[in-house]
């Protein structure tokens, strides 16, 4: 494929040949917007610009391309793909699915919402999760007819699977107190491809798609800064190839799917100081905010810049989750088989990035694994008390408050599920680190611009700023914190990414 991923580096010569060129403007780098009056003329002219070729972009160029617009995808890096095809590639996606339906598996629109709208963060975007979830089912239709192959097999177990199998419960559904909330079912849609290869495969996909549809991709182009005109109509962006600036004029829309900002520390300090710990950040390089930063440069809001996905993968093996997980104060304070992003939530966002998971016998990880290093370990529950500094006697009254329950098969604080719950007997007993700082805990970030449900940017009076759109975690959408199940990033990247190409085509309504 000419464009596809592992195209080269471009040029500027290559850049401008085949596209309609004038002479360059040379005007600084920056995230501000650029006056129209500023460009003395353009280099480039498109109907439709879209910056970012991760799975936002990519659906949102394929949209634009097909409403007929004349569509330029440009990617800083020198590969395609982005942060998405890093993923394992898990697409959300419910309601009585063409997947849950072969397999048998009984879902509702009605139960999808509930899960979104009440078993994560308060206040969430319910009129985009309501589309997101009534239009669920024929949206996995367009990605089977994109040609990513799922396979017709389901698994019980927690966790991505590294096998074939294509659904799974990707999330929380099963944990209380969000098993109350909905009915539960199986919703993470993953190529059946052995591995954590699901976002390779469904970015190739697209981006053969996106390449036949006579999409013009090029890397090695880093959008900078929007161009408006007196009105605050977007005329275009300035672009930096090999160093030097051009100016590309957008005839109908421009589409930002630049990423998160979790590599940009200074903009993790200034807004989501919790993730600015985490030891891995979870996305490709240029996840750095530029993209959020172009649209606040022309006055778009910014919302849930403090939140994201705070992860940690305590399993499998499930078997580690009949032990238990304390804070400093040697207190539960979570159910121990909630989804990775909602135990690493409660960790990073409310006890200061400091966790244990204290094991037994039967619970201790009997493998080598160095996500979790043992910290502490002894015959007793007091002398790993001791060892990790805790309150005296916390640990103790939490082990037996809760064994003491377990037996009876109850767990009245955060009513573990009865596959995990058992009293914690048995030497030796373990400790192992479950904080920010020292364990495999990955993050990225959530927050980004103001959108409507078409992907057209908002400044904070509601207003849409004509000309702007934006997808993906450029934008605010269905994540938010704590985040629920895997597979919603990557949804709504796609979903939605598709309505912002698609509105972008059709250019500004007044
Ligand atoms: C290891 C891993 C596993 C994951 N697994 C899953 C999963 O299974 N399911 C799920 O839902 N989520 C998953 N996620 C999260 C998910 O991959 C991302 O949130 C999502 O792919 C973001 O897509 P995007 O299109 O918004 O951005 P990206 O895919 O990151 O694409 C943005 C692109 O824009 C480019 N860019 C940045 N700045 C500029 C600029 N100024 N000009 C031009 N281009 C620019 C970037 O280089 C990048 O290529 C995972 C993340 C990681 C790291």
């Amino acid at each position: 494929m000419a464009n596809g991923i592992g195209d080269s580096l471009l040029n500027r010569r290559s850049l401008l040949a085949g596209l309609a060129a004038t002479a360059a403007t040379a005007v600084a780098a920056g995230s501000a917007a650029l006056p129209r009056s500023a460009v003395k003329s353009w280099d480039i002219s498109t109907d439709v610009l879209i910056a970012g070729s991760g799975a936002a972009g990519i659906c949102a160029a394929m949209e634009a391309r097909k409403k007929g617009a004349q569509v330029l995808l440009i990617e800083s890096l020198a590969r395609f793909g982005g942060s998405s095809s890093m993923s394992g590639g898990v697409v959300y996606a419910g309601g009585g699915t063409a997947l849950q339906k072969s397999l048998n598996v009984s879902d509702s629109v009605e139960q999808m919402y509930l899960f979104l709208s009440q078993a994560g963060a308060i206040h969430p975007p319910l009129d985009k999760i309501q589309l997101y979830c009534e239009e669920s089912a024929a949206h996995f239709d367009w990605l089977v007819a994109q040609g990513i192959p799922y396979s017709e097999k389901l698994t019980q177990a927690k966790g991505l699977p590294m096998g074939d199998e294509s659904l799974y419960f990707s999330g929380t559904e099963l944990a209380w107190p969000a098993r109350d909330m909905a009915t539960p079912a199986p919703r993470g849609h993953v190529p059946g491809v052995p591995g954590m290869n699901g976002g390779r495969r469904l970015m190739e996909a697209l981006l053969t798609n996106a390449d036949a549809l006579g999409v013009r991709l090029r890397a090695g182009v880093r959008a900078d800064r929007l161009i408006t005109e007196s009105d605050g109509r977007i005329a275009g962006a300035m672009v930096t190839v090999d160093g030097e600036q051009l100016a590309i004029r957008v005839r109908r829309g421009i589409v930002l799917a630049c990423g998160g900002f979790i590599q940009n520390r200074e903009m993790l300090r200034q807004y989501a100081p919790q993730l600015f710990d985490c030891s891995v950040p979870w996305g490709n390089a240029d996840d750095q905010g530029v993209g959020i930063n172009m649209g606040i440069g022309v006055g778009a809001a910014a919302l849930q810049m403090n939140q994201g996905f705070a992860i940690a993968p305590i399993y499998p093996p499930e078997s580690v989750l009949s032990g238990i997980v304390v804070n400093a104060s040697g207190q539960r304070f979570v159910s121990e088989d909630s989804y990775h992003g909602v135990l690493g939530d409660a960790i990073a966002y409310h006890q200061q990035g400091r966790a244990w998971l204290i094991t037994d016998q039967h619970s201790s990880y009997d493998f080598h694994q160095d996500n979790f290093l043992p910290v502490a370990e002894g015959n007793g529950i007091g002398e790993i008390a001791v060892q990790l500094e805790l309150p005296r006697g916390a640990l103790q009254n939490t082990v037996a408050y809760y064994n003491l329950h377990a037996a009876n098969g109850e767990d009245p604080l955060f009513r573990k599920s009865l596959s995990y719950l058992r009293p914690l007997q048995g030497p030796p007993y373990k400790a192992w680190d479950l904080s920010v700082k020292n364990a495999f805990f990955p993050a990225h970030t959530f927050g980004g611009l103001h959108t409507t449900i078409d992907g057209e940017v908002l400044n904070s009076f509601g207003e849409i700023i004509p000309g702007l759109y934006s997808a993906g975690r450029n934008t605010a959408g269905i994540p938010t914190a704590p985040y629920i199940a895997s597979g919603l990033s990557v949804g709504d990247c796609t979903f939605f990414g598709r309505r912002a190409g698609g509105a972008a085509a059709a250019g500004h309504r007044s």
